[in-house]
């Protein structure tokens, strides 16, 4: 479907698909803090932290559209029906969502509904939870020793089986990413090993990366799910697999503890 929308139905309003970030408000876009400060109404997900939504004016409406796993607070075609009927009315509207809006957010079904819809739109890219989470916890994505590629995947478990495409995972020199896999870690370190990957391959679990909260726990394919469990992690949590892994520990830098707690929206 083309986004050559707009001009055949012009309506007053517009929606900005905004990537929030993995929550250090420092990592925003100038332009996502400029639109924030603009818009009339702000429709959120779960993940945007607090620091980031003191960035929108006070005036503006605010709509929390949650997301937050197995509880869903609007289904996604009532989000969708939410943000055309807010343009209708000749709204500018944020649209903002954690980390990059393109990289499982879901933002593409979004625009699709609003090209549909005869709705303008922009996309403002963020920092995607893959760079901001590794860059916090001191993980380069690749390393000529290491990795010379990365992969995104998501470990959402379907059936409580993650489908994902086991023997491009296990490959050497490569680091992969996994999003909302937490809850499926156990099955996911069992499927690597099984497709042939080394039960000893570095891994790091990163809770709440580059706020406050921030957790790093490492291990290996073997014990990680004990050392994740032992540690308390909750989400949102993102998976890093392979030798870079190694290099946290020389490279870690980022000291949470001395940052205040952000409150929980
Ligand atoms: N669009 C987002 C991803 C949404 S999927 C982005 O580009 O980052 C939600 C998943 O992202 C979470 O389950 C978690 O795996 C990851 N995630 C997002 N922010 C995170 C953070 N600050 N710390 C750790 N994981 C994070």
């Amino acid at each position: 479907m083309k986004a050559d929308v707009t001009k055949a139905h012009p309506v007053g309003g517009k929606v900005y698909l905004v990537g929030g970030g993995p929550g250090d408000p420092e990592l925003l876009t100038l332009r996502a803090v400029r639109l924030l400060e603009k818009a009339d109404v702000v429709v959120y997900d779960h993940l945007v932290s607090s620091a980031v939504l003191d960035f929108v004016s006070p005036s503006a409406e605010r709509i929390y559209a949650g997301k937050r796993r197995n509880e869903h607070t609007m289904r996604q075609e009532q989000i969708n029906a939410l943000l055309v009927k807010l343009a209708h009315e000749g709204k500018q509207v944020v649209r903002l969502k954690g980390g990059d809006p393109f990289i499982f957010g879901r933002g593409g079904e979004e625009l699709q509904t609003l090209a549909a819809q005869g709705v303008a739109f922009e996309v403002v890219p963020g920092v995607t939870a893959a760079s901001g989470v590794s860059s916090y916890a001191g993980i380069p994505l690749t390393h000529r020793d290491y990795a010379q590629s990365c992969m995104f995947v998501t470990g959402h478990l379907k059936d409580g089986t993650a489908d994902l495409d086991w023997p491009s995972l296990v490959r050497p020199r490569q680091t992969v990413v996994i999003y909302m896999g937490l809850g499926g870690l156990p099955e996911i370190c069992r499927q690597l090993i099984s497709h042939g990957a080394p039960a000893n391959l570095p891994i790091a679990v990163v809770q709440d990366g580059s706020i406050a909260t921030q957790k790093v726990v490492t291990g290996t394919l073997t014990d990680i799910s004990e050392r994740v469990t032992q540690a308390n992690l909750k989400s949102p949590c993102l998976t890093l697999i392979g030798e870079v892994v190694k290099l946290h520990e020389s490279l870690a830098w980022f000291a949470p503890q001395s940052l205040p707690v952000a409150p929980q929206v």
